[in-house]
């Protein structure tokens, strides 16, 4: 039985055109590799992704870095998910949502080699760290040879495994705006076994923004429970303007009442990690938690 992958080419290229020019080649059989941790499992396993076995490489094209402007936050796609969690910006409300995601990403190990692009360009349904990018309204910069281009992370995903990217194009940044005073989110997975491989049976993420203790911003975001990682838009209208005190029965049957629509915005599948059933009950009850919390933060 065969365990290793077929690679019959393996480039390296230094700059993000020369990447490009390889990605370019018309013979189908070339792929992109970050940290492979997705990559090489499907490759081994038989899924997309086995036929092609030119694997060029972007770890040398300088794109693992963090930057901080006046704006925003721009962070390299092949900046792997350990730095990510240690990293000193973003131990501030709301960013601190990312490093709680990046720590519920598998292990130290592993984490040592999976990227921020990787996870999101892999497209799974359960991806961690798409959650918290989801919230705070994360943009994406992608290279092709047509030039570059920008999208909102929440028009990326079109399917399961399945982003608007061509095979060509490289995600090269990830760009996360500064988000209003008194902002505050929060990152909440549920696992079946807490191993290594345990994916999650939901995830999600929230963050709120408040002025004058009104909800004047409500992102709502899901995973594991549809095609792939959304923001629940209804729960997410239904905040806004709303009037919210820190532990009131007013504000938790407000949040009772908004992780209940983002229920119904969700399609979850039976799976090996748990029942579409429980995985809708799950829900809500993860989310009034993650609203709780983005709440607290927001006033802290
Ligand atoms: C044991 C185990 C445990 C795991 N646990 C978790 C977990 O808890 N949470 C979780 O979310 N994931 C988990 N994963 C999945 C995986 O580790 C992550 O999705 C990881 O972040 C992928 O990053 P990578 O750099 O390894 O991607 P790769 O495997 O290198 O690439 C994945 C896909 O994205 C494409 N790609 C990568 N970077 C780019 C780019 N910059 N531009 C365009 N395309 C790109 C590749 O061509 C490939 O199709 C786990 C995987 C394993 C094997």
């Amino acid at each position: 039985m065969r365990n290793t992958p077929d690679i019959k080419e393996f480039h390296r290229p230094k700059t993000v055109t020369e990447a490009i020019g390889l990605l370019s080649q018309q013979d189908n059989g070339t792929v992109l590799i970050a940290g492979g941790t997705d990559l090489l499992p499907r490759r081994q396993s038989g899924r997309t992704g086995v036929t092609k076995n030119k694997l060029v490489d972007i770890s040398g094209l300088g794109l693992n870095y963090i930057r901080e402007t006046q704006d925003a936050f721009l962070i390299g796609a092949a900046t792997d998910i350990n730095t990510l969690a240690s990293s000193p910006v973003f131990k501030t409300s709301p960013y601190t949502a990312i490093i709680e995601a990046a720590l519920a990403h598998s292990t130290l190990t592993l984490r040592n080699r999976a990227t921020l692009g990787g996870n999101l360009c892999n497209a799974s349904p359960h991806a961690d760290l798409a959650l918290p990018l989801l919230v705070l309204d994360a943009v994406l910069v992608m290279e092709g040879p047509h030039g570059q281009k920008t999208i909102n992370l929440d028009n990326f995903f079109i399917g399961p495994h399945c982003t608007v990217l061509e095979p060509s194009e490289i995600l090269t940044e990830i760009r996360i705006p500064r988000m209003p005073e008194k902002s505050g989110a929060n990152f909440i997975k549920l696992t079946r076994q807490h191993t290594a491989i345990d994916m999650a049976v939901v995830n999600a993420a929230t963050c709120l923004s408040i002025k004058n203790g009104i909800c004047i911003s409500a992102r709502i975001a899901l995973g594991s429970v549809g095609p792939h990682p959304f923001r629940a838009k209804k729960a997410e209208a239904f905040m806004e303007n709303k009037t919210l005190v820190k532990n009131t029965l007013q504000t938790a049957a407000l949040f009772q009442e908004a992780a209940g629509l983002a229920a119904k915005e969700a399609s979850p599948i039976d799976d090996i990690r748990a029942t579409a059933a429980y995985r809708k009950e799950m829900i809500p009850v993860l989310l009034q938690q993650s609203l709780g919390k983005s709440l607290e933060r927001s006033l802290s």
